[in-house]
């Protein structure tokens, strides 16, 4: 009986703790700390072996891809019923959420588009296509990028507005000598230990007889 009444409080707390997990899951605010799983198609395919509403055998499926995300609609020949599901929510109200993330995460970590995209066609992922990425990059992620780090700027500065401080800067090239494209430029706070501004300087806008880290210097200074 004991034994019978732990059991029951262990199923409960299992119980109480799926629920909470599920509960997570769907009311969860934030796609990107949603947990994600790679799934096989015929496994997923399991799942609408028969009509959702009635329940009979072998609807008609016709499946979709939208870069890493499938829609699959099911038809049922007995009750005519129409049901429409897709593997990932939408962000911004159009984009698959897993296309979207999947760039992010992609620019974040440094990583080569070009390389992701042959890992994934290695593997069999359905992924999206090099113009995508770029899409997301040059139009949703940069300048998400730059308003936060405007606004983060913005507040140290005014944390630092009338205090005494000790500046160092450096500059950065993506090669040594005259091949370097870019250069940026970094001043660093010693006071409070953060970097406070960057510069972006081009190559091809500098005087004769400056350096790239000259210029960005002074750029910064301004
Ligand atoms: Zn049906």
């Amino acid at each position: 009986m004991n034994f019978f009444c732990t059991h029951n409080l262990f199923s409960l707390f299992i119980l109480i703790f799926i629920l909470h997990f599920f509960r997570f899951n769907f009311e969860g605010e934030n796609y990107r700390e949603e947990p994600k799983a790679i799934v096989f198609l015929s496994k997923l395919l399991i799942l609408f072996q028969s009509c959702n509403l009635c329940f009979a055998s072998n609807p008609l499926l016709s499946i979709s891809q939208s870069g890493t995300m499938l829609t699959i609609k099911s038809t049922c020949s007995k009750c005519n019923d129409v049901f429409t599901w897709t593997s990932q929510p939408h962000m911004l109200g159009k984009f698959p959420a897993g296309n979207l993330l999947l760039s992010f995460a992609i620019l974040c970590s440094g990583a080569s588009i070009n390389k992701v995209l042959l890992m994934f066609q290695h593997m069999g992922i359905l992924v999206y296509h090099y113009p995508t990425y770029y899409y997301h990059q040059r139009h949703l992620l940069v300048p998400s990028i730059v308003k936060y780090w405007r606004g983060y700027q913005a507040e140290l500065l005014r944390k630092l507005a009338g205090e005494e401080v000790v500046l160092a800067g450096d500059g950065r090239h993506d090669s040594m000598g005259h091949s370097a494209k870019y250069g940026t430029y970094n001043i660093f706070c010693c006071t409070i230990g953060y970097i406070i501004h960057i510069v972006l300087v081009q190559v091809i806008v500098l005087p004769i007889k400056r350096s790239l880290a000259h210029l960005a210097y002074i750029q910064s200074c301004r």
